[in-house]
């Protein structure tokens, strides 16, 4: 069955951008499909056997990009819509949902405020969206970080990306990797904690921040910035990518 106001889709690219994380482009059939970044939509199978099976994912691409969008998600084993994804051929049809999403951009007063962005792994995809649109429309923020946290650099999403707005100076970009060389045996915690610690002491007090990912990570996120920083909750925005796992 088709989605509600879903719009038709065409893949036109696929890539890896990190260890079994899959980026999709797709051009949609419908010229007036807007979004804001930040928000996401379902991605639906029109042909068979998935027909009607659909996931919920960020748009990974900025809206000045439209009419193509991207998506990026992990390829977890045992799930047949994944499967079924990294198998998708070129001008394969799919359909899209309306956007939906209220993990906007801060308006307003609050966007002179120095903005961090936490990403737990595949929760980059909202942020991507979000980076993308600042840097295309020249937009200047001030004090823009971004903190990646990974098993390993070839496990974290779009990373060559990442280093490149650092070196254009579009933001500060923190990469935690948990395993990677630098954690020498030290807990997530202990890594997350250390690396807050320096983007506060370059933010000062009165940070945005804005956490994303699969609930586990996010959940931990938050414990951190609870327990070692006493952050407040006013000034904390969360996107849990609800399907993953949860502990
Ligand atoms: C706002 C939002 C944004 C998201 N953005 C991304 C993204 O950019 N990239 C990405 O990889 N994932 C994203 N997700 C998660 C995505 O929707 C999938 O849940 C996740 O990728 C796991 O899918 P799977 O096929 O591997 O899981 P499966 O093993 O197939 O799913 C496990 C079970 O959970 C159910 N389920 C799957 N998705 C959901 C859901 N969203 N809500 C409730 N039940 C669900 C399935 O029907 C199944 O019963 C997002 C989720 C939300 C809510």
């Amino acid at each position: 069955m088709s989605l509600e106001s879903a719009v038709g889709a065409r893949l036109i690219g696929t890539c890896l951008v990190a260890e079994k994380t899959l980026s999709l482009e797709f051009e949609l059939a419908d010229m007036s499909y807007r979004f804001e970044a930040g928000q996401a939509a379902s991605l639906s199978f029109v042909d068979p056997p998935l027909s009607g099976d659909s996931r919920t994912l960020s748009f990974s691409s900025a809206p000045a990009e439209l009419p193509r969008v991207t998506f990026a998600t992990r390829l977890a084993s045992g799930s047949p819509f994944k499967e079924s994804l990294s198998r998708a051929r070129l001008n394969d049809r799919f359909e899209i949902s309306s956007p939906f999403g209220e993990f906007l951009l801060p308006k307003g007063e609050e966007e002179s405020l120095p903005l961090v962005l936490l990403a737990g792994g595949i929760g980059i995809t909202p942020f991507r969206s979000m980076i993308r649109q600042i840097r295309q429309s020249g937009q200047k923020r001030c004090h823009l970080t971004l903190l990646t946290l990974n098993r390993t650099q070839e496990e974290t999403p779009f990373y060559e990306e990442c280093r490149l707005w650092k070196e254009e100076g579009v933001l500060s970009w923190v990469p935690v990797e948990t395993r990677g060389p630098a954690a020498s045996g030290r807990s997530r915690e202990s890594l997350v904690t250390s690396a807050l610690e320096g983007i506060f002491k370059e933010t000062g007090d009165g940070a945005r921040l804005y956490l994303a990912g699969p609930p586990a990570m996010v959940d931990g996120l938050a414990r951190i910035l609870e327990t070692a920083f006493r952050f407040p909750q006013e000034r904390l925005t969360m996107d849990l990518f609800f399907g993953y796992p949860s502990t």
